[in-house]
C-alpha cells in the first residue's frame, strides 16, 4: 500500500505506542470536522458527545467544530439549528440549568457549516481557506498547528472520494486523523476497495474506524474483569466453559431505513461487526499489556482463528429470520415487509449463528450468535455458560443446581451477574436456590455513564486507535462472514418468519436445542 503520510506521532504503525490505559494527552488546538454535519448521526450522536465532553470541561479552548453538507447554511444559520435541536437529545433535566446553559452557548460558539458537495470538485477551497486560516501566524506543522479530525458521517460511497479531495487541498498532515462510520463495505472486495481508497490518503495509523460497542463500558470492562482479576483467567477455556451466548436483540424494526436495511441486512448489519468484535473481545489471549496495536493483534488472531463455514456448515450452524406482525409491548407492530413498502424480500432481520473459535483455548466451545429487530427485548449481552460441578455433592438435596453463567450486561442496562448456586437458609435438609452477583452500573458508579461516543471521539482526538478496527480485522470479518452470505445466496431460500415481539424462529431455539442447550432469555 503506497502511505503518503507517515504515521501518527512519528510511530511505524507496527509498533505498539503508548499504552491504551495511559491516555495521551489532549491536544490544545483542534479542527473537528464533521463530513454530514447535519445528519442523523451528527445531531443524535456526535454533537451530544462533544456536548457532555464541553461540559466536563474536557475540550479545549481552541476546539472548532466544523459542519459540511449540502444544505443551505451559513455558519448562523447551523449554530442556530443546533441550539434548538441539541436538547432534544442531551436533557437538560439533571443539569445545572446555568451550567447547561453555558455549556450549549460554548458549543454553539465552537461551530463553523460549510456549503459543500463532496461530489463536486468546486468548494473545497473553502474549506482549505478554514482550515489554513486560525488566527495564528505558526508555521504549519508546528507544534501549534491544529490536530486535524475529519469524520466521514456521510454514505460509504463517498469516503474515498472526500479523502482524494483533502489530499488534493493539502489539508492532510501527519497529525491528521480519519473517522469512518459502518458499514464498511457489503462483503470483502468492497471493503478492501473502500480501505485502499482511504489508505491512499491517509496511514492506517491515521484512519479510525468506529465500532460503538468498543466504546461501552461494559465491553471495555470485559478487557478489565478479564485480565485485572486472578479468578476468571484461570477458568476461560475449553476445561471449565460449556458455551458462550452472545445476543444482540432490538425491538425496534427498520422504521424509515429500510431502504438502506434491505441492502444489507442483519448477517452484514451487525455480525460482521459488533458480534464478531464481542467475540474476540471475550475470545482473545491476553496481550502483554493493554496497549494501541497488542489488543488488536489479539482479536486479529480470534478472527483467524474461527472455524470457515462451508456450505454444509452453513446449512446446519446458521439460521435467517424476518419478522412478519405481531405485538411489541403490547402494540400491533408491522411485518418488515409492510415497513419496507413492499413484499418479497429476502433480507434477513434476524440471525442465529454456532461458530467456533479453533485454538488450543477454546476447541469444542460453540459460540452462539444472534441478533433481530423487533424481538421481545431491546439487550445485548454475553453470556459465559460454565460447565455442571464434575460430582453431585448433595445428593437428595431440593432444589434446582444450574451451571454457573457470567451475564455481561452490555444494553440497556450496564453491568454484570454471576449465577451461583447456594444454600437456602432453613433447617433441615439442604435445599439449594440459584442466586447472583450483582454488579450494576449504574448503582455501584455514582458518576454518569458517558456515551460510547463520547470516549470514542476522545481517543480519536488524542490519536489512541486501540478500542477502533483495524483494517486487517475488518477484513478478516468479511472472510468469514462472506461464505455464509454466498450460501444464502445460492439457496436462494427466503428467511423464515418469525412473529414480531418474540424471540426469532423456533429454528434458533433448535440450533441450541439439538446440542443440549437453551438461549438465556433472561438475566435472572
Ligand atoms: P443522514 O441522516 O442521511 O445524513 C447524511 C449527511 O450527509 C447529511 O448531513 C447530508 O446533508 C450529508 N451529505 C449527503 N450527501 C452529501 C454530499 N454529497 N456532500 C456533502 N454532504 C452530504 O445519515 P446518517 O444517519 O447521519 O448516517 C451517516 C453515515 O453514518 C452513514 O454511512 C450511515 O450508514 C452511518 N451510520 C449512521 C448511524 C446512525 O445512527 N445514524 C449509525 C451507524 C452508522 P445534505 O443532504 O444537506 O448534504
Amino acid at each position: 500500500m503506497d502511505q503518503k503520510h507517515p504515521p501518527l506521532g512519528g510511530q511505524p504503525s507496527s509498533q505498539p505506542g503508548t499504552p491504551a490505559g495511559a491516555a495521551a494527552a489532549l491536544p490544545e488546538h483542534c479542527d473537528f470536522t464533521v463530513f454530514g454535519g447535519t445528519g442523523d448521526l451528527a445531531f443524535r450522536k456526535l454533537l451530544p458527545a462533544l456536548f457532555h465532553r464541553d461540559l466536563e470541561g474536557q475540550l479545549p479552548d481552541d476546539f472548532r467544530i466544523i459542519g459540511v453538507s449540502r444544505s443551505d447554511l451559513d455558519t448562523e444559520g447551523y449554530q442556530q439549528l443546533v441550539r434548538e435541536a441539541l436538547p432534544g437529545h442531551v436533557d437538560p433535566a439533571g443539569h445545572d440549568p446555568a451550567t447547561y446553559d453555558a455549556a450549549l452557548q460554548r458549543l454553539v460558539g465552537r461551530l463553523h457549516h460549510l456549503v459543500l458537495d463532496a461530489e463536486e470538485p468546486d468548494d473545497w477551497h473553502q474549506l482549505h481557506g478554514l482550515l489554513k486560516d486560525r488566527g495564528r501566524t505558526e508555521a504549519v506543522g508546528g507544534p501549534d498547528e491544529a490536530v486535524r479530525v475529519f469524520y466521514l458521517a456521510v454514505a460509504p460511497a463517498l469516503f474515498g472520494p472526500i479523502c482524494a479531495r483533502l489530499d488534493e487541498i493539502g489539508v492532510v498532515d501527519p497529525t491528521a486523523r480519519v473517522v469512518m462510520e459502518k458499514p464498511i463495505g457489503r462483503d470483502l472486495a468492497s471493503a478492501r476497495a473502500v480501505n485502499d481508497a482511504v489508505g491512499a490518503v491517509f496511514d492506517e495509523s491515521q484512519i479510525f474506524r468506529i465500532d460503538h460497542y468498543l466504546g461501552k463500558e461494559s465491553v471495555q470492562n470485559l478487557l478489565v474483569t478479564r485480565f485485572a482479576n486472578t479468578f476468571l483467567e484461570p477458568l476461560w477455556n475449553s476445561r471449565w466453559v460449556d458455551h458462550v451466548q452472545i445476543t444482540v436483540a432490538e425491538s425496534l424494526g427498520v422504521g424509515e431505513r429500510g431502504g438502506y436495511y434491505d441492502g444489507s441486512g442483519a448477517l452484514r448489519d451487525m455480525v460482521q461487526n459488533h458480534l464478531l468484535q464481542l467475540l474476540c473481545l471475550t475470545a482473545m489471549e491476553p496481550p502483554t499489556y493493554v496497549g494501541r496495536e497488542t489488543v488488536r493483534d489479539e482479536k486479529l488472531k480470534v478472527l483467524q482463528a474461527l472455524k470457515p463455514m462451508g456450505p454444509q456448515d452453513v446449512d446446519r450452524d446458521t439460521v435467517r429470520g424476518q419478522y412478519r406482525q405481531g405485538l411489541v409491548d403490547g402494540q400491533a407492530v408491522a411485518a418488515y415487509s409492510d415497513d419496507l413498502g413492499r413484499a418479497g424480500s429476502s433480507t434477513e432481520t434476524f440471525v442465529a449463528l454456532k461458530a467456533e473459535v479453533q485454538n488450543w483455548r477454546w476447541a469444542g466451545v460453540p459460540f452462539y450468535l444472534r441478533t433481530g429487530k423487533r424481538m421481545d427485548r431491546r439487550v445485548s449481552e454475553i453470556v459465559v455458560v460454565f460447565k455442571e460441578p464434575p460430582h453431585a455433592m448433595f445428593p437428595g438435596s431440593e432444589g434446582a443446581t444450574t451451571a454457573n453463567r457470567l451475564h455481561i450486561l452490555v444494553q440497556p442496562d450496564e453491568g454484570m451477574r454471576l449465577h451461583l448456586t447456594a444454600k437456602e437458609p432453613g433447617p433441615g435438609g439442604i435445599r439449594l436456590r440459584p442466586v447472583s452477583l450483582d454488579l450494576s452500573y449504574a448503582t455501584t458508579f455514582t458518576q454518569r455513564s458517558p456515551d460510547a461516543y463520547e470516549r470514542l471521539l476522545m481517543d480519536v482526538v488524542r490519536g489512541n486507535p486501540t478500542h477502533f478496527m483495524r483494517r486487517d480485522e475488518v477484513e478478516a470479518a468479511w472472510s468469514w462472514v462472506e461464505p455464509i452470505l454466498e450460501r444464502w445466496d445460492e439457496l436462494g431460500e427466503r428467511p423464515l418468519r418469525y412473529p414480531a415481539g418474540t424471540t426469532g424462529p423456533t429454528a434458533a431455539a433448535m440450533l441450541l436445542e439439538r446440542d443440549g442447550r437453551a438461549w438465556q432469555e433472561t438475566d435472572q
